[in-house]
């Protein structure tokens, strides 16, 4: 579905758009020229520089993150008659693979601060069945691994970090992915660096890598010139080396990318401080420069004051020639989550989140004015459209 026409005399801002060096392109050219492009040498080099980037743990790349999780759940043994818990205000990717392994998710309430999953809440949705949380940092802004790997310890529970967005972000200074139980991350276009599709998943000792490697290619484990054998079911996640290749030329530009995402950030804050801005009364996010990788930046729509909704507001930033996005609806509103008994006024802080959140442009090549551009005509959309 293409988004319509837009009459601006600007050029079209988009939401995001991956940076992708001319090096890298010519590196993806000689891989397809040179025989094998499938999963290869270049995957086992993209491993090899991720695990030194998460300080030496073991690390495996597949062909999205979202089969990252499943497989986390699968190798932490999860599935039928177990509880995960996890947030209502993530990529529905992040629950959907708690179904696909028979388990049941249990969302917790948002941190309308944070808009990541409420820490305190969580020890009242335990029950006997609960087996693992996952927590979303959603936006990049990591949830606080001091109490949430607290209760994980007291209460015996698996992490799988979806840390799909937060690659490049730290938690006083320890990044992530270089500790906790494991870490799933993705290479999405839209994600601070990218692999086309793919993501790859941190683990805790070489016992589960090998396990991981069952898990993506289903199931087998080769040995000598002909030997193999096959004793779980696995499926088909593998990465290709083209794909490897990509990703090889954009980890070393990770945390420039991130520091570009955060200067741009910064100008967001600066503009939506001016007074016409200030009074729109706009949900900011947490002003984080120094662990957030600022993957995303998001407003909440103040609904109560405006006499238009988001989709209207969308649909006028568009018309001036710039891309937002919704990240994202509540997930148990979703029809095949209502089926499962969820309803509205389940989660009353991430329903109002949900339907408000709002995210403008931000990736590393756009400008100063690019901000200043979206901020000013944010502040115009709204400003005319307020409750009197
Ligand atoms: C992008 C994303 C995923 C999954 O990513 P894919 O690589 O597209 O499968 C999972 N969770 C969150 C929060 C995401 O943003």
């Amino acid at each position: 579905m293409s988004a319509p026409a837009h009459p601006s005399a600007q050029p079209f801002l988009p939401l995001t758009r991956p940076t992708i060096d001319e090096e890298t392109i010519a590196g993806v050219a000689d891989v397809l020229r040179s025989g094998w492009i499938t999963s290869g040498p270049n995957v086992k080099a993209l491993e090899a520089k991720l695990s030194e980037y998460c300080g030496g743990r073991p690390v495996r790349v597949f062909n999205s993150g979202t089969c990252t999780m499943e497989i986390a759940l699968r190798i932490a043994g999860i599935g039928e008659g177990h509880e995960v818990i996890t947030t209502p205000l993530s990529w529905v990717a992040t629950s959907n693979v708690i179904l696909e392994v028979g388990a049941k998710p249990v969302f917790v309430d948002i941190d309308p601060v944070t808009r990541n999953i409420d820490l305190d809440r969580i020890e009242a949705a335990i029950t006997p069945a609960t087996r693992a949380i996952i927590p979303v940092d959603l936006a990049g802004l990591p949830v606080d691994r001091d109490r949430l790997y607290a209760i994980a310890k007291k209460r015996n529970l698996r992490v799988i970090e979806d840390a799909a967005q937060s690659f490049g972000s730290n938690w006083r200074g320890r990044r992530i992915g270089t500790f906790g139980d494991f870490v799933s991350v993705s290479f999405h276009p839209n994600k601070n660096i990218t692999t086309i599709e793919g993501g790859c998943l941190v683990m805790n000792t070489e016992a589960e890598a090998k396990l991981a490697e069952q898990y993506r290619l289903q199931g087998v484990v080769r040995s000598g010139f002909d030997g193999m054998e096959v004793e779980i079911v696995g499926g088909k996640f593998n990465l290709t080396d083209v794909a490897a290749r990509v990703g090889l030329g954009q980890l070393p530009h990770l945390d420039a990318f991130n520091a570009k995402r955060t200067e741009f950030a910064r100008a967001y804050f600066e503009e939506l401080a001016a007074p016409a801005a200030r009074a729109l009364g706009l949900g900011l996010p947490p002003a984080d420069f120094s662990q957030t990788n600022w993957h995303m930046f998001q407003v909440v729509l103040p609904e109560e004051r405006l006499t238009i909704k988001r989709a209207e507001v969308m649909a006028q930033l568009h018309a001036a020639g710039i891309g937002t996005g919704v990240h994202y609806p509540a997930i148990h509103l979703f029809a095949l989550y209502r089926r499962l008994g969820w309803k509205e006024g389940d989660f009353p802080i991430a329903e109002r989140v949900c339907r408000n959140i709002l995210t403008l442009p931000l990736f590393p090549t756009m400008t100063r004015a690019d901000v200043t551009r979206v901020v000013a005509a944010l502040t115009k959309i709204l400003s005319a459209h307020q409750k009197s």
